[in-house]
């Protein structure tokens, strides 16, 4: 395996608006570092155009159904990597993100837009590519690439293709006109094709036409084939099961090292663990919690949302303030949410801090200076906060769900519930708070998560092997 083209809506530093952008920051790097001549395939967006403004013409496309369009070839702030950059202004070049106007309304054209980004993702694997370079595998990421296996299942698979699953609550779903408009053979919309509830859904086409499909965890890549979590998906995810891989994502560990995090007041180590007292004293003095070294400090970070079982932890705080902790929570999210931790802080003060907003800074000082860390996601397709928390000695309790499951071992180096209620999370708190008491059970825990690796190297080295399989067929 040499050459792999990754194609992708968005890629961090340039362009990021969930997870998916940190993925295709972080893996095609690391890919390369294992000796795969990676190269990244991206729209044309302003804040691409500027972050690569010397990126060189390599070819024109004049697409059926589409406005004229060049490929420039720049390389990636930071890692180098190569990416052919899909430069068609009329599409790419507008107000607002990737994906919706500056009013949060969906582009009328995306279906035209990411139909173009496919098309393309598949011609530069077909015989007829304007360029040289030639990918022996395709890499595509989410609804928006999800149109490129479909094409290269009509140029009869020149090269096999992989999936990935990021997110599945967004699915591509267009009216069926657009198969016709965006020229592909009447035939392809059907159940066994592009076809979703007498829809288009260009994830389903990816679903569908890929020889290999992934998504972020193990665990998730087994909750997706049943409701819930399925999202209308599970028929078809289940049916392909043997061909679906569930690969966790990594951390950025240069970002997130408690040894040398320029966010931290103090650093600290495995084995020099005294800094993080130091992390936790400033922490409670810059929240204006009590200053208190032996008090149990929980932390959160997170959208404040109902998929992230903020509701659970609102029910629990007042039994974790009687049980003398404190809590810190960041994030932003659901109006009545934010109201409800606003009102922890007015009736527990000095005992419950909250910032409503997002703040990079504080989400490091509170990995580093909290004691626990609540993430009780109702679902969770991998997670990075509960990775975070283990590399920065921060116990985490989890759901057991997604890639929370896969990260945290129960009673090793976490607490993990499966009773789905506040009154699960509880007890796993409870727990939490037993070997806390317990000071080298404790330092036994942290210890343990600390030296857990999540570096990218070690995805890559699994992708590299799923690549290796999809080839062999
Ligand atoms: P999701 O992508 O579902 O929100 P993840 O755990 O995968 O959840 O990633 C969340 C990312 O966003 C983490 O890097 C986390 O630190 C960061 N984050 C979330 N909310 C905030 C906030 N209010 N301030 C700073 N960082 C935040």
């Amino acid at each position: 395996m040499k050459r792999l083209l990754f194609a992708t809506s968005e890629a961090r530093p340039l362009i990021k608006t969930g997870g998916l952008a940190d993925v295709s920051g972080a893996l095609p790097a690391a890919l390369r570092g294992l000796g795969v001549d990676c190269r990244l395939l991206l729209p044309g967006y302003p804040a691409v155009l500027e972050g690569l403004a010397g990126a060189g013409e390599v070819a024109r496309l004049d697409l059926p159904g589409h406005p004229a369009a060049r490929l420039l070839l720049g390389a990636m702030p930071g890692s180098g990597v190569p990416v052919y950059v899909l430069d068609a202004p009329d599409y790419y070049v507008r107000p607002g993100g990737p994906y919706q106007d500056t009013h949060g309304i969906d582009h009328a054209d995306n279906a035209a837009r990411f139909g173009l980004l496919s098309r393309v993702a598949a011609l530069l694997c077909e015989v007829g590519s304007p360029l040289d370079w030639r990918p022996d595998i395709l890499h595509c990421n989410d609804w928006q690439t999800g149109l490129a296996p479909a094409w290269l299942h009509y140029a009869g698979r020149p090269v096999p293709t992989v999936m990935t699953i990021h997110n599945l609550a967004f699915q591509g779903v267009f009216p069926p006109a657009w198969v016709n408009r965006l020229g592909l053979p009447p035939d392809s919309f059907g159940i066994d094709g592009l076809e979703y509830y007498d829809s288009l859904s260009f994830l389903k086409a990816g679903l569908y036409y890929a020889d290999h499909l992934s998504t972020v965890s193990p665990t998730y890549a087994e909750e997706i084939q049943r409701e819930p979590l399925g999202m209308g998906m599970q028929g078809l995810l289940a049916a392909r099961a043997a061909t679906l891989t569930g690969i966790l994502n990594g951390i950025d560990d240069t970002d997130w090292n408690p040894a040398a995090d320029p966010h931290l007041p103090c650093a600290y180590t495995a084995t020099d663990l005294a800094g993080k007292g130091h992390c936790k004293a400033a922490l409670q003095a810059d929240l204006n919690l009590a200053a208190a070294p032996d008090t149990p400090l929980f932390g959160v970070v997170s959208r404040l949302t109902h998929q992230k079982g903020l509701d659970w932890i609102i029910q629990v705080a007042p039994g974790i303030v009687d049980r003398g902790g404190q809590l810190a929570i960041l994030g932003t999210g659901d109006k009545a949410v934010e109201a409800a931790v606003r009102g922890l802080v007015a009736r527990y003060p000095g005992r419950v801090a909250a910032t409503i907003g997002y703040d990079e800074g504080l989400s490091h000082r509170i990995e580093a200076g909290a004691d626990i860390f609540l993430m009780p996601s109702r679902f969770e397709p991998c997670g990075l906060n509960q990775m975070y928390s283990l590399r920065y000695g921060t116990v985490p309790v989890v759901h057991a769900t997604g890639g929370l499951r896969d990260t945290v071992d129960d009673g090793v180096t976490g607490f993990v519930f499966d009773v789905t209620s506040a009154h699960g999370l509880w007890l796993a708190i409870e727990r939490a708070l037993a070997a806390y008491a317990d000071r080298t059970t404790w330092q036994r825990i942290m210890r343990a998560g600390m030296a857990r690796d999540f570096s990218w190297e070690r995805s890559a080295r699994e992708y590299l092997g799923l690549y290796e399989r999809t080839l062999a067929g």
